[in-house]
């Protein structure tokens, strides 16, 4: 059936165990939370054009039912009663005949134009509402969902709406009216049989339909998770084409897409037998239907008690509303569909924020920026701790620098500090308020990172930067980007601040995506900063050289460092050791090497490493060295380590 085709073109249910399924009563919720879209919150030019779009309804349901009325004075004034009676051509019937069809399809049409602006406005506020609903959940939500079967389930929802609306009510509401008008006009202006027959041929054919339909809906639920499943390997396998080229696997990315499309393959084979079924069975009903009422009609026709317009009028009215049936079993499919699309969307906005305001939390107030941590306990889950009875200060206006080893817990801090999650126990003040009494857009205006993976928006260098501050001036912008070292460079490539930086800012190296990130946080200035291994993509010489400029940004703020390179955080105020989620060691730099704990073995080590390739690029040159401390190992990412 050709609807079919139109409807893999429409929204189709994203069906995972993470989603509710359809069910009857969750039907009259969803499509109860329409209602605010079409009156509630509707001002007066949309009202009106509900109540337009519900007039022309009406006009075009009467039309229609009329239409064949006509159709039958015509044909009977055309057939000859007797042999000698000349026949008038009933002008008035043919052009009102006319004028009647014209009237339904054009009431239809301006119907559809005038409520097309409901519809949108319904789909835009929905897709807002969900939109920044998104924005405000969690870290964790966000860490815990693929995001490719997100945005399809928006999408889906969002098309689900616009398919409801215009169905629902233009479509199942008038051909249910229809089918009574028609009924109840056959009973009258002829017996309750063909009345009876034409009602029970119909519903046989709805009931028919809406139990094959719920039969089948397990065979498109299981294409449609199929379809899911194959399109979240394609995204996550392209989004990663840097890792799959690095280990050559092309191949074992193809067959485990290969391995997706085949079940989907199976289960669309299925959906579409079952669907030829359900046709089969719907034209054997009809075609029952009609044979009936039309013998019942000829029968009276050749017994002298219907006219040939008679015979007309009742397969007219047949054939007028099997039409529209035809399409009432595609449109139920996909109603249905576009329900279950609405309710996963609606169940979007449901999901509370892990992290909320609490009741009348008032905004952060800075004097100077005082952090202090007091005996801190976090784990990302319950059975894994990863920060143990931390407790630390960092003045305001002072450097504190957190170092140990990979996975000690250093950024976790930083997400806390964002309270992108809630401390399990003791408390982090700022100015000693508790980051949980204020409220977290306050504290996240108050506080600026530059992060260890610095993600760009795939737009401009200029845009990225401003984000920082949007609608910062433009000396503000280019202040910061020389404060960060890469204003030269912007200057110096063909579309300066104009260069788009790809998908995630991959057209751009990770030094200068991590310069883009220092200049979009030295534009925010928070009064708050941290600096996540901000300079560890950088080569000594650039990182020398921002080092001087964040360290006199860093005298007048409260900086949080964390670092591998030891070097770069010698002159922080407290240098704090954190190993396996608790501090070791703490002390200045100075303190700490006296001491001749971790801190100084880390130091020592890092200091060697850094000997052996000084003399190595003295000894060899750049591009040698390089090549060497490669084959030794000591890369700069294997001297984080050490
Ligand atoms: P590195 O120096 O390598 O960046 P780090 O000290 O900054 O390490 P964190 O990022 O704080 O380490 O992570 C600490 C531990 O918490 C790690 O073992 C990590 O696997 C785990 N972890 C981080 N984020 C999550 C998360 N969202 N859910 C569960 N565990 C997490």
């Amino acid at each position: 059936m050709t609807a079919e085709h139109a409807s893999s073109r429409l929204p189709q249910p994203p069906e995972s165990s993470e989603y509710k399924t359809f069910s009857g009563r969750l039907d009259i919720r969803v499509m109860r939370s329409l209602v605010p879209f079409l009156w509630r919150d509707n001002g007066f030019e949309l009202r009106a054009r509900v109540v337009g779009a519900v007039a022309l309804l009406i006009l075009a349901l009467l039309a229609n039912v009329y239409v064949p009325l006509v159709y039958k004075g015509a044909v009977d004034a055309l057939t000859p009663k007797g042999a000698d009676i000349l026949l008038v051509l009933p002008i008035a019937l043919i052009v009102g005949y006319g004028l009647l069809r014209f009237t339904a399809t054009a009431s239809s049409e301006i119907r559809d134009a005038l409520f097309a602006k409901v519809t949108q406005r319904a789909v835009r506020r929905v897709a807002t509402r969900v939109f920044r609903h998104l924005h405000n959940l969690s870290l964790r939500y966000h860490l815990d969902r693929q995001t490719g079967g997100l945005s399809r389930a928006i999408e889906r929802g969002m098309k689900g709406i616009e398919f409801t609306l215009a169905f629902m009510l233009f479509s199942i509401i008038p051909t249910i009216l229809e089918i009574i008008v028609v009924c109840g006009i056959l009973w009258v202006l002829y017996d309750f049989w063909f009345a009876s027959v034409t009602f029970v041929t119909i519903s046989t054919y709805i009931f028919f339909t809406l139990w094959v339909t719920e039969w089948r809906l397990h065979f498109r639920r299981e294409m449609n998770a199929r379809d899911q499943e194959a399109n979240t390997r394609a995204i996550d396998s392209l989004l990663n084409f840097e890792t799959v080229k690095y280990f050559g696997n092309e191949g074992h990315e193809g067959n485990r897409y290969d391995n997706a499309m085949s079940r989907y393959e199976t289960a669309a084979v299925r959906n579409k037998t079952s669907l030829s079924l359900l046709n089969v069975g719907q034209a054997v009903i009809i075609s029952g239907g009609l044979i009936a009422v039309m013998s019942m009609a000829g029968r009276g026709v050749v017994s002298g008690a219907l006219t040939v317009g008679d015979f007309v009028l009742v397969m007219t009215y047949l054939i007028q509303l099997y039409t529209p049936l035809d399409f009432l079993g595609y449109v139920y499919r996909e109603v249905k569909q576009s329900l279950t699309d609405m309710e996963v969307l609606f169940n979007l906005m449901q999901v509370e924020p892990e992290i909320q305001d609490r009741p009348g939390a008032g905004d952060l107030n800075i004097a100077g920026g005082e952090v202090a941590f007091e005996n801190v306990s976090f784990g990302y889950n319950a059975d894994r701790p990863i920060l143990k009875d931390v407790s630390f200060r960092v003045p305001a206006g002072h450097k504190v620098a957190i170092v140990g080893p990979s996975g000690a817990g250093k950024s976790t801090i930083s997400r806390l500090l964002f309270r992108f999650y809630d401390v399990d126990a003791g408390r982090i003040t700022i100015d000693g308020q508790d980051v949980r009494d204020v409220t977290q857009d306050s504290l996240r205006r108050a506080t600026g990172i530059v992060p260890q993976d610095t993600v760009l928006f795939n737009d401009t260098i200029h845009y990225n930067i401003a984000y920082g501050c949007p609608g910062a001036p433009e000396a503000d912008i280019e202040a910061a980007s020389k404060l960060a070292a890469i204003h030269d460079f912007i200057v110096s490539t063909p579309q300066g601040y104009g260069t788009r930086v790809g998908e995630r800012g991959l057209k751009l190296s990770g030094g200068e995506k991590q310069r883009v990130a220092i200049a979009r946080t030295m534009l925010k200035k928070p009064a708050i900063l941290i600096f996540d291994e901000a300079t560890s993509a950088l080569d000594s010489h650039t990182e020398k050289e921002i080092q001087a400029a964040l360290s006199q940004v860093a005298r007048d703020h409260t900086t949080l460092v964390i670092a591998h390179r030891l070097s770069t955080v010698v002159d922080a105020d407290e240098i704090i050791v954190l190993e396996d989620g608790r501090i070791v060691e703490r002390g200045t730099h100075g303190g700490l090497l006296e001491k001749g704990g971790q801190y100084a073995a880390m130091w020592a080590r890092q200091q060697e490493a850094a000997q052996l390739r000084d003399t190595l690029v003295q000894d060899l040159g750049d591009a040698l060295a390089t090549q060497e401390l490669a084959s030794e190992g000591l890369t700069d990412e294997n001297l984080k380590k050490i």
